[in-house]
């Protein structure tokens, strides 16, 4: 019945997860060390007539329904070995925890951009975080970038002809995105493993013990290797992905329509339970296999004995992950610093981040972590005595406009910005001895690499004016008008800075 339910859902395309090499420690390693003694035959792929089967059925399937995507036609048309594997390499980076339908866009702009692995050494890093912005996960493009410079100066332009090799030689490279570029752009028989294989490798077998732990890992690469189709590896690994990202979903499945249903346990199970349901219906009851015990006593991948098998849950029991580690809750001041340009555009101003740790070398309005549990009030007084460090100049706290609070989920972070504005005059230059910072029009700021986060903030203040100039009122302040806080500002509204200059700061 949970199955049915499930199968009616709708599709779900999802990015695709790159899973760690597996540590040396092993669950199911053998007591006295060397080889790991062999999964319990319901948990493998062991007849070769079935895994042929599987093989044609998944094939056959993904030639009728596949995805037109622009890098699979990059590696279905371009003869140049260097160039194809280049082509995927990009695609398989982008779509590293990101969905299809957002990468398709970047990556054809990419391929334009820098379409060959020595244009892509000539860039800058500006260049490539201006292009990856509002991608995300920025480090993966600087990484992309760095081993494209290697490639070139270090392996004479040319891309490394294996998986072992591409994993063991590109910085960032590791043994998921080895397999995929090697399967698909020189037909090397070897397998991968994502998080949609991960998926689907585990309802197909039953595997229900902790799907990222080691033992898991290892076992489901194994499975990987055996399974991939000999003489189409690219095309079966994309398969076995295209499969889980718009079939075999994560909480709606699409069992009926399966084209390797016959072949999952999981399903098998589903079934079982259906019938015995409809049995007992009639008053016939049939005993309904347990799919916890394989026959294995303390098997390493049965689910735990205190998880059992959910039939509510149907074929979505499976993968099994242990709890997911809380993200970190940090809040950061940060403030829309703004001027009219020239020629009357508003203009903000942005910083460059350090060239390492989060967001490496991403442009944001001015910000700054704030301790936890800091009252508002404090918040903004930290806040100016930062912008005063950072700009040699003397900012009122109590000038400091607040627009609101904006949340960022960072995979690791829980992040609120606490974000406030301020009217600079025009003039305003800053040190060029302190971080870099310029300068920008609305328009520059969305081309320049700026994180989605910040485009958020800016966002909040766009909603703030649009809201103060009222309905029907442009938002634009037209050439020449006054600026916001001269020196006639009245108490609660912005000031300019050189208005805080000239304002008391006490009664
Ligand atoms: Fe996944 Fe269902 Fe197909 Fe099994 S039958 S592989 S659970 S979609």
């Amino acid at each position: 019945m949970s199955q049915l339910r499930a199968a009616a859902g709708g599709l779900r395309r999802g990015g695709r997860r790159a899973v760690p090499p597996a540590g040396r420690k092993r669950k199911g390693a053998s007591p006295r060390g060397g080889t790991p003694a062999p999964p319990p035959a319901p948990h493998l792929f062991s007849d070769p007539a079935e895994m042929g089967a599987l093989r044609r059925n998944l094939l056959a399937w993904y030639d009728r329904c596949k995805r037109d995507l622009p890098w699979r036609t990059l590696a279905a048309t371009e003869p140049d070995a260097d160039r194809r594997a280049y082509a995927v390499w990009v695609s398989e980076i982008m779509l590293q925890q990101t969905q299809v339908a957002t990468v398709i866009d970047y990556y054809n702009r990419w391929m334009q951009r820098w379409p060959t692995l020595q244009a892509l050494a000539q860039a800058s890093l500006e260049e490539v975080n201006e292009l990856w912005a509002g991608l995300g996960y920025y480090s993966r493009g600087k990484r992309l970038q760095e081993a494209a410079k290697k490639v070139v100066s270090e392996l004479a332009g040319r891309m490394p002809r294996t998986a072992e090799d591409l994993q063991k030689l590109l910085p960032g490279v590791g043994r998921y995105t080895a397999g995929a570029i090697a399967s698909i752009s020189y037909g090397q028989a070897t397998g991968v493993v994502d998080g949609n294989v991960i998926r689907v490798l585990c309802r197909l077998r039953c595997i229900g013990a902790d799907s990222s732990s080691p033992a898991v890992i290892d076992r489901l690469w194994d499975m990987a290797n055996a399974l991939v189709d000999r003489s189409r590896p690219g095309d079966f690994n994309q398969a076995l992905m295209e499969l889980g990202a718009t079939v075999c979903v994560p909480k709606a499945p699409l069992c009926r329509e399966c084209p390797v249903k016959q072949h999952c346990q999981a399903w098998r199970r589903v079934e079982k339970e259906l019938v015995f349901a409809s049995q007992k219906l009639f008053g016939k009851p049939t005993p309904v296999p347990d799919v916890e015990d394989c026959g294995v006593g303390d098997c390493p991948l049965c689910p735990p004995a205190t998880e059992p098998w959910d039939s509510s849950l149907g074929v979505t029991n499976f993968p099994r992950k242990a709890a997911k580690k809380q993200p970190r809750v940090e809040r950061t001041a940060t403030c829309v610093l703004e001027r009219r340009g020239c020629h009357g555009a508003l203009e903000y101003l942005i910083v460059q981040r350090p060239s390492s740790g989060l967001l490496a070398g991403l442009w944001e309005f001015p910000s700054l972590p704030l301790a936890q549990g800091l009252q508002e009030e404090k918040q903004r007084e930290v806040l100016a005595d930062h912008l005063r460090a950072w700009m040699g100049w003397p900012v009122v706290a109590g000038g400091l406009r607040f627009i609101g609070e904006v949340v960022h989920i960072f995979s690791h972070i829980h992040q609120t910005y606490v974000v406030y504005s301020l009217h600079l005059d025009g003039d305003v230059t800053l040190d060029p001895a302190l971080s870099p910072s310029r300068w920008v029009t609305e328009e520059e700021f969305h081309t320049s690499a700026v994180s989605t986060a910040m485009k958020k903030v800016l966002k909040a203040r766009e909603k703030q004016r649009g809201e103060e100039s009222g309905p029907g009122k442009g938002s634009k302040r037209k050439k020449g008008t006054k600026l916001q806080g001269a020196s006639t500002a009245r108490p609660g509204t912005q000031l300019s800075l050189r208005a805080f200059l000239r304002a008391p700061t006490s009664p």
